[in-house]
């Protein structure tokens, strides 16, 4: 009973959401999403999320988890600034990212994303909306597919900027890495990279639908302008470079997993026995991760290297 009890209060704080921004750059506001899994508590609200303020107009990065939370970040939003919230960048079609969409198409925001990940997040959404509130206890109206249209999002294959006034910011399309093509944004006044889940601090990333070669060359090759900050889809803000060999190491060490595999024939219950480095060893979520992502992985891996 008591326990409950305090499910109900955590709920309604989650319902509720009492959204807290970290405000970690001027007019840089962050939520951090909880690293762990999405469930009736936390409402799937296990991503970060970030605002943009700028003198005369204001840029979402990510939707959230739910029309609800969207509402309820966009509440909180209004209390550092009254300016029009122009813009939202949906880094990809993952829930945690993209399932508050609705709440800005009714808002008339400027929606840019991936056509691909557009495409896939009307196609895979339904489907997986259902498992997230059957297994995972996510409310019904997390979103209703019905209420998205093509005619409502801008799709971006390269990069654009835009002003916010006085602040010009950067949303580039950095092509096939985590999904099929992450959004990524770039303040340029406080030289700051917000980068979804291309980049994961302190966990395992997840990889279900990545093409982990070219996600390894994106984070090799594509960050290219100056930065002191940058936002990661998941975990604390990164302030040193060393901090993304989380995810370089992560992906190299699946990278070679699955090579392996291939090349002595390894089921996956197999790879689950291959040593890890030490390097990958802090993170967190590992096993959890790698029973998600592997079975498809192993597959791409083999229509590509054996076929
Ligand atoms: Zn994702």
């Amino acid at each position: 009973m008591l326990f409950l009890f305090f499910l109900s209060i955590k709920y309604s704080i989650a319902g509720n959401n009492n959204i807290l921004f970290n405000e970690v750059l001027p007019g840089i506001l962050v939520y951090n999403g909880k690293n762990e899994e999405p469930n009736y508590i936390n409402q799937g609200a296990i991503a970060n999320k970030v605002a943009i303020i700028g003198n005369k107009f204001i840029l979402v990065y990510d939707a959230g988890s739910s029309k609800k939370f969207a509402e309820n970040f966009i509440k909180e939003l209004r209390k550092y600034s009254n300016n029009p919230i122009k813009y939202l960048v949906v880094s990809h079609r993952h829930f945690d990212h993209a399932y508050g969409i609705e709440a800005y198409i009714f808002n008339k925001t400027t929606i840019y994303m991936d056509k691909t990940e557009y495409f896939y997040l009307k196609k895979e959404g339904p489907l997986i909306n259902n498992l997230l509130i059957k297994n995972f206890g996510l409310d019904k109206n997390n979103i209703d597919f019905s209420n998205i249209s093509e005619k409502s999002i801008n799709f971006i294959d390269d990069k654009i900027e835009v002003n916010l006034g006085n602040r010009k910011v950067l949303i580039q399309n950095m092509g096939v890495g985590h999904t099929k093509g992450d959004l990524i944004v770039y303040d340029y006044n406080a030289k700051t990279y917000i980068m979804g889940d291309l980049v994961f601090n302190g966990r395992a990333a997840a990889f279900s639908d990545a093409d982990i070669p070219s996600w390894i060359k994106v984070l090799k090759n594509k960050l290219v302008l100056p930065w002191y900050f940058l936002v990661p889809g998941h975990g604390p803000v990164i302030k040193n470079k060393l901090a993304l060999d989380d995810t370089k190491n992560w992906l190299q060490f699946l990278d070679k997993s699955l090579r392996n595999a291939i090349l002595q024939g390894d089921m996956i219950s197999e790879i689950f026995q291959y040593p890890m480095p030490k390097e990958v060893e802090h993170l967190r979520m590992k096993s959890l991760t790698l029973r998600q992502g592997l079975k498809k992985q192993l597959n791409l891996y083999k229509k590509k290297y054996i076929e």
